[in-house]
């Protein structure tokens, strides 16, 4: 098994296409061992995923970088773990910023402003290879996973991750849109997936496939509870639907829980009355 030491590009798969991977220096509960930034190219480089700004690590994307220059800076969505490091970055390298501006919620890094509008379906030309940009919202509504065409290798920032769950948080989270975009990415061929935190996954279809029962597992299990429970306040209903989770971990498995709930009330199968979830008839 590869060592990943934080800041040391490392080639991941075996692409024709070089495609490096450096470990960001921001290990943590919600990072796994950190944010994975990608360097893609020989000749035309494009950085996926900065991540947060470290003086050191900078360092390290300007070694790997060395001669060639840095044309595209691509974010997968404007999160702090994600985005913030793009703005020195360009400075440095005088490369452009490719993706989806902040949304006006909390919690992003509005300081990411694209040159360009970019939109579901653009294709990102770097001559000896493209990028498809592909609009996946859910985890964030501007969420993107870049595809490299030429090796069908998918770089999916939070939408898939290896090793931990991505956190839905609405209003801008949105568990239905969630699954749609894991659905949509089901009809791509696709040989890897390079998630933004933890390892490469060889075996996308199967990924996808396990993502999208364990999220509905768990929507069952939120029916299950409530049935059970009868009307529940959020405080008492996360500990049930989520008895398999760690104490630190339950704050933001509450905000995962109101995006599956707020996806049952929209499908009219769940209720707020006051401050109770309450099943409707049909799932009763
Ligand atoms: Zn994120």
């Amino acid at each position: 098994m590869t060592v990943f030491e934080p800041g040391l590009p490392t080639p991941v798969a075996d692409t024709t296409i070089p495609v490096l991977r450096i470990l960001g220096r921001n290990p943590g509960p919600m990072t796994g061992p950190g944010t994975n930034s990608y360097l893609i190219g020989c000749e035309r480089l494009c950085l996926i995923d900065p991540g947060p700004i470290n003086d050191l690590q900078l360092d390290n994307f300007l070694t790997a970088i060395g001669g060639t220059g840095l044309e595209y800076i691509l974010v997968t969505h404007t999160h702090g773990d994600h985005s913030p490091a793009s703005i020195p970055l360009r400075d440095a390298t005088g490369a452009e910023l490719i993706g989806m501006a902040a949304p006006e919620v909390e919690g992003n890094d509005k300081s990411f402003i694209p040159n360009r509008l970019w939109q579901h379906g653009d294709v990102l030309d770097c001559g000896e290879y493209s990028i498809k940009l592909l609009h996946t919202p859910g985890h964030v509504s501007n969420h993107i996973c870049f595809l490299l065409e030429q090796e069908k290798l998918l770089f999916t920032g939070d939408h898939v991750l290896q090793g931990t769950t991505s956190v839905i948080l609405p209003p801008d989270g949105d568990m239905g849109a969630y699954l749609d975009s894991l659905r949509y990415l089901q009809t791509l061929e696709l040989s890897y997936l390079a998630p933004g935190h933890g390892d490469i996954m060889g075996r996308p279809q199967e990924e996808l496939k396990n993502l999208i029962t364990h999220r509905l597992n768990r929507e069952q299990k939120v029916v299950d509870c409530l049935l059970q429970l009868g009307p529940s306040e959020m405080d008492s209903l996360v500990l049930s639907v989520y008895d398999d989770v760690a104490t630190h971990l339950i704050p933001w498995a509450k905000r995962t829980l109101l995006a599956h709930l707020i996806k049952l009330e929209r499908e009219g199968r769940v209720t707020l009355e006051s401050n109770l979830y309450v099943l409707t008839k049909e799932d009763e």
